[in-house]
């Protein structure tokens, strides 16, 4: 997830750019369909939700990572990084948890 506004993008963004140098620069997220307003969905609320909520929310953001021009530059990214929260290239939380 990439250009969220509020406080828990600019969580992610720090860890992005501190990351950066050993995932190859991140120039892609330039082109991240989920910058901008879009962004709220992809990670919980500052407040507590229920599964069905979570699940609802999270499809949404899988939705917009689907028409995503860089989804494999963000899935691997986040993988490689060990991303611990959110939906990124396509993968909750709990799918990229698998993967490692
Ligand atoms: S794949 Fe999803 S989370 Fe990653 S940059 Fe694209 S829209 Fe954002």
């Amino acid at each position: 997830m990439v250009g969220r506004t509020g406080p828990q993008r600019g969580i992610r963004l720090a860890v992005q750019q501190n990351s950066s140098e050993a995932v190859g620069g991140l120039l892609w997220q330039e082109r991240a369909a989920c910058r901008g307003p879009l962004g709220s969905v992809f990670f919980p609320p500052p407040t507590s939700e229920r599964k069905r909520e979570k699940l609802a929310r999270e499809q949404k953001a899988k939705n917009i990572c689907l028409a995503c021009p860089v989804m494999a530059q963000c899935r691997e990214y986040s993988i490689a990084i060990r991303e611990p929260h959110g939906v990124w290239g396509g993968l909750s939380e709990k799918e990229r948890r698998v993967l490692l």
